[in-house]
């Protein structure tokens, strides 16, 4: 299997260079050359498999074996899940006869992003120790610097996902003070020596633009190697379909007696920012996992539900230009504070989806150009998506927005419905599955989800089932939770929610690099001075 570009100037790649490249030169995302079928008796041949055997089902659709044996791949699949609490490692929890919550959670920090980071820091090892093993004695090794900036709440997930690989060092930067004690100690008190935090004095802003800073200079990023494992990565967008499917089987087990899991229509709630979660849903019905639709769920950082009502991709909302509120550029967002529309993200009660343009949508609407455009030759419909995607993409890159052909929007209604979720209901959300009979506690991403399946769930058919994706443990986000819950009689946060891995964390040593100002060359000599030695200097051409 190949790779290409979204924009299709870049030329194509294979697995293993499209996860070490990240995003592709020409500005574009690398999708595959074609999406797979799952394969004619899945739903009985696969029925009995576990997470990680599911696994390397899946990804082997993706990955040439030249590239990665199934012995390989078997084992970097059962590394990466080891890590995880729970022996089904993304557990289905019904919540009642109709929903269900696909809990994401039980990695090494305590969110979603462990299930894709964890499988990215290993084979981002498994790659490089192939390399190294194949180069001639005295040649210089390959080694890798991850950088990163966070607010707080993902750059633990990256941290876990790359502690303890050889010949990578990670080096996350976030505003010093300026992130929750408990996020600040999940990243602080990994200790292993290839892990680097850096507290610079200043906002999460600052740490971004430092970021650019150093990505900018083709020299240091050279003479690093610097790399990003950011959500546009393909790696993790594919080990998030396996959670998808391994859904379908543990659904069919929890049915009521007698009912069949062909007479239920699956409908999956994903609670949204850069669209990489629900990207992977989207994926798993393109190679036939049966589900009606796939539901957006949006804070009020709302770019998508805006678009899925009106056919319009902007930044602001130009029917209300509504900026109140106060507003911070956020991680993951691909093009940051740039120009002048881009300072409009709202602070939120979920934080990892206050995101201003969700990246991953550009791979969708690369399959939407495709199926718009009109010749019937299977490379000249390549390209035509790929030049639609680029005008689409440099409008918004110029104006902060694009209004897109009703056909587009057709499409999208086909496969997709959108909701957008306020901090309020946020937050009601999350009290009323406290009291139900079945209580839930939903940290405020998982409640924006169950949010918006309440709204859609009034046009489903009676035999719908909701798959509603939760995303963190409700103790990473506990000033919301507790928000929620303060008035609630019975509730008590560390009886109720608090994890034993969470205990003591604050007391644990930490390891931590102060920079006294938001100033690149401070960061510059931070990494100079504990990889500078290190690494190999290679061609500008590296594929790294
Ligand atoms: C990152 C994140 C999301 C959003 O996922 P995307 O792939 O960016 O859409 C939702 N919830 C939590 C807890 C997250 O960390």
């Amino acid at each position: 299997m190949k790779y290409f570009s979204t924009r299709g100037v870049a030329g194509s790649l294979s697995f293993e260079e499209t996860v070490l490249t990240g995003l592709a030169p020409d500005g574009g995302l690398y999708i595959p050359e074609h999406i797979p079928s799952l394969p004619e008796n899945w739903q009985s041949d696969w029925s009995s498999y576990s997470f990680g055997e599911l696994s390397v089902a899946i990804l082997s659709l993706y990955i040439s074996p030249n590239e990665i044996s199934q012995e390989e791949l078997r084992q970097l699949v059962e590394k990466s899940y080891s890590t995880f609490r729970h022996p089904d490692v993304t557990p289905l929890k019904k919540l009642d006869e109709r929903t269900f919550a696909l809990e994401l959670f039980h990695g090494p920090t305590f969110a979603f992003k462990d299930v894709a980071l964890q499988l990215v820091g290993n084979l981002f090892e498994f790659f490089l120790l192939r390399r190294n093993a194949n180069k001639a004695s005295g040649e210089q090794e390959e080694k890798l610097t991850v950088v990163g900036a966070t607010s707080g709440d993902t750059g633990s997930a990256a941290i876990y996902g790359l502690r303890n690989k050889a010949n990578i060092s990670i080096f996350i930067l976030h505003p010093k003070g300026r992130v929750s004690p408990i996020q600040e100690a999940q990243m602080t008190t990994v200790t292993d020596p290839n892990v680097h935090n850096v507290a610079v004095k200043g906002t999460f802003d600052d740490c971004q633009d430092i970021l650019k800073a150093l990505f900018a200079d083709r020299e240091f990023n050279n003479t690093h190697r610097l790399a990003v494992v950011n959500s546009i990565n393909w790696a993790r967008i594919l080990a998030q379909t396996v959670y998808y499917v391994h859904s379908y089987f543990q659904l069919q087990s929890q049915l009521p007696s007698g009912v069949k899991i062909s007479e239920v229509e699956v409908q999956y709630v994903v609670p949204t920012g850069n669209f990489g979660d629900i990207l992977a849903g989207y994926y798993a019905k393109r190679m036939g996992l049966p589900m009606s639709k796939l539901v957006v769920a949006t804070n009020e950082n709302d770019i998508l539900a805006r678009f899925w009502k009106s056919g319009k991709y902007e930044k602001i909302d130009s029917t209300t230009h509504d900026l109140s509120g106060p507003t911070a550029p956020v991680e993951g967002s691909s093009d940051g504070k740039q120009g002048t529309v881009s300072s409009g993200v709202k602070e939120t009660l979920s934080p990892a989806m206050d995101v201003l343009v969700s990246s991953n949508f550009e791979r969708l609407l690369w399959y939407l150009a495709f199926e718009s455009t009109t010749t019937s030759i299977h490379d000249k419909k390549k390209l035509e998506a790929s030049q639609l995607l680029s005008g689409w993409m440099s409008g918004m890159k110029s104006n902060g927005r694009v209004e897109l052909p009703g056909t587009i929007l057709e499409a999208a209604r086909r496969d997709f419905v959108a909701e957008r979720i306020s901090d309020q209901e946020t937050l009601k959300t999350i009290q009323e599955h406290f009291i139900r009979k079945e209580s839930y506690i939903a940290d405020p991403h998982t409640s924006v989800a169950l949010a918006a399946a309440k709204m859609v769930a009034i046009q489903n058919t009676p035999s719908t089932i909701q798959i509603v994706l939760s995303t963190a443990h409700p103790a990473k986000f506990s000033e919301a939770v507790s928000r929620a819950l303060e008035g609630s009689p019975h509730f008590d946060f560390d009886r109720d929610i608090l994890p034993n891995e969470f205990r003591g964390l604050l007391e644990k040593e930490k390891r931590v690099i102060d920079v006294e100002r938001p100033d690149v060359e401070l960061v510059k000599a931070v990494i100079e001075r504990i990889v500078g030695h290190q690494n190999a200097k290679v061609p500008e051409s590296g594929s790294v």
